[in-house]
This record gives structure tokens, sequence and C-alpha cells, in this order.
């Protein structure tokens, strides 16, 4: 908390939260929808993030780390939690006082959990993602474990190639010899693949927070997140004045400019540079120059009347933004920093 007035803010939109949360449950048929809520809710903040979605019914919250759990535990039963990096041997006490459940993902990781008493988890089956889990001849380590979730998770379920197909069937022999309470495979565009894939529970992240997962999503995702940010300053330059570092921007004509409160270490990475814009009234305001740590540059000649201490809306539609800066929508959602003031209506 600060005394301050802040300069930079992000709007964030807990009605089309929930609306998309409602929506990607309703997809998933009678699989409920859970909600990945790791890197700090996608950067939006985690704890309202997790508060707008259990009001709303959601009961499975994924996060990475067990500081992700720790933050949000006194807001829904610690067995709601489920933290998908697994279990350091140091931690596994700490672990069984929180309460959030652990994912299993090696057999290093089941030996651990067995020889300090077990007890309710989760287990991650490697379908063909080869980044974290225990492949399908490792199960018969998994006997007599009280397994809630056996999980596994979707390399590229945003396009359609024969992988997706692939992994299910690997899924679905690894249900058919490990027994569990509960299934759960797709994340945000896994939900879109059909009813094959939706299994016990889906778990979607992405698109809770307004990411377009699969173009078809894009009619009914509704966007959660906008930016602004305060004129620091405003000025006129002449025609051939150099604007940013390296001076990667010349005026081409006379230029009212004007400096924002905004930069890479907000998240608003170089990629914008002479790239970005920003919005006010429908006047477009183009980001000139390179994108600075804590400043952002911007041509205000369609909006000359502009003053410093004025606000400009900073155009952060994801599926436009991923396009002109190359950043993934996930890049732009998690990179958001700490200086903003998140505001939620
Ligand atoms: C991050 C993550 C998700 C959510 O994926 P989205 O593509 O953001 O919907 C689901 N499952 C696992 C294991 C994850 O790591």
């Amino acid at each position: 908390m600060t005394n301050f007035e802040p300069s930079l803010r992000l709007h964030l939109d807990g009605e089309a939260l929930v609306s998309n949360w409602r929506a990607l449950d309703a997809r998933s048929g009678p699989a409920r929808a859970g909600a990945a809520v790791k890197a700090n809710g996608y950067g939006l903040g985690a704890r309202e993030v997790v508060t707008h979605l259990r009001d709303a019914g959601c009961r499975d919250f994924f996060v990475a780390h067990w500081g992700e759990a720790e933050t949000i535990a006194d807001l829904v039963p610690p067995s709601w939690i489920s933290v998908l990096n697994g279990i350091a041997q140091a931690d596994i006490a700490a672990v069984q006082a929180l309460g959030a459940i652990p994912v299993l993902n090696s057999p290093e990781q089941v030996a651990n959990w067995r020889n300090a008493g077990g007890g309710r988890c989760h287990v991650m089956l490697d379908s063909g993602i080869n980044r974290l889990g225990l492949a399908l001849d490792q199960a018969s380590i998994l006997a007599d474990l009280d397994i809630d979730i056996l999980l596994s998770h979707l390399a590229s379920a945003d396009e359609d190639v024969l992988q997706n197909a692939r992994q299910l069937e690997i899924f679905a022999d690894a249900r058919a010899h490990i027994r569990a309470q509960r299934s759960s495979l797709a994340n945000s565009a896994g939900i879109m693949l059909g009813a094959d894939y939706h299994f016990d529970l889906t778990r979607p992240g992405l698109s809770l927070y307004g990411g377009i997962a699969r173009a078809e999503m894009a009619e009914w995702i509704k966007p959660v997140v906008s930016l602004s940010a305060r004129l620091l300053q405003v000025r006129d330059l002449p025609a051939g004045a150099m604007v940013g570092y390296n001076a990667t921007h010349v005026c081409r004509e006379e230029t009212r400019m004007g400096t924002i409160s905004l930069g890479y270490a907000d998240g608003y990475l170089r990629a914008f540079s002479g790239k970005g814009r920003a919005w006010v009234d429908g006047l477009e305001l183009p980001v000139i120059g390179r994108v600075s740590m804590d400043l952002v540059t911007l041509n205000l000649n369609a909006a000359p009347e502009l003053r410093e201490g004025d606000w400009v809306n900073v155009e952060y539609d994801l599926v436009t933004a991923a396009a002109l800066t190359g950043l993934s929508q996930y890049e732009l959602l998690t990179g958001l920093g700490t200086r903003f003031a998140r505001i939620w209506r």
C-alpha cells in the first residue's frame, strides 16, 4: 500500500472473469472447470482471482509453487489447492501442515511422499509433453496411494495436430491402470477439443483472463484486463528531433509528444517499441521510439489537447498485442508488474 497517487492502472473486470469461468465450465460438459491461478493469477492478482472464482463456485485451484499456495490458503479450504511443481523432500513437513495437495511428478516424489506417511495426493502422468510427470510404465509404483486427481497436460491443444489424439489415447490407457478419484487433461484450449478431452475436471488458465487460446473462443471469451497510464510530461518537438534511447525515432514533422508512466519493468516490453499504441476517445497515439524501463513516449498529434496529468488507455488487447510483438498472450499477462494499481470492478 502507498499513500501516493498511482500513475499506472490495471483495470480488472471481475464480472468478465467470472463470465469466462462459467462459459468454460459450461463448455466442459459434465466435467467441472477448475482454475489455473499460478503466477499471481496470470499477473492479475491471485487473491482477487481466487475470491471471485470461489464465489462463483470454482472448487479446484492450481498453482505452481508452494509459496503461491500459501498466498491463497486462507481464502479456500487448502485441499482445494493443487501444487503442480511437486514436492521437495525438505518441504514435506510444511506441505503436510499447509494441507494443499501436491501433484507428484516423479518416482522420487512418490517415494518421499509415501515415506512421510502419504495422504491425499494428485499424480501427473506425462502423456507426451516430456516436461513433468510419470511415464505410463511407472504406474505400478502408485499402488495404494490415495490419489484424488490423475492429471496429464496437453502440449499442443491450441493446434489441430495428431499429438492431441495421441496424448488422449495414452491418458485413457493410464486411467485404466491407475486408480484415482478424478481425471483431468484439458487446459483452456483442450476444452475446445471436444467431450473426449473433458474427463472429470478441466484446468483453464489463459482464457479465464481473456486470452483467446483457440480462435473459435474469440466470440465468447471476454476481455478482463486493460491498462491506463498517466502523462508525466507533454512537449512539442520540431521536425528532426530524435526520441528515446539510441534515437530509434526521428520526428518527420513537428510532433506533440507525451511521456507516460509505463515501461518494460512493468511488463510492457521493448517489443512494443515503435509498434504499440495508446488511445484517447478513439484517437490513436502511436508509441514512438524505444520503450524504456519506466517510460514510454507517444505521438500525441491526434489529440493535441492532452495535458500533463491526463490518462491514456494503452492498447493491450491480447491477440492484437501478441501479433504485434511476437510475445505470447501468456507472457503479456504474466509479465504485468507490481507497480500497477490493480483496480477491480
Ligand atoms: C498452466 C497450466 C494449465 C492452464 O493452461 P492454460 O493454457 O493457461 O489454460 C493447466 N494445467 C497445467 C498442468 C498447467 O501447468
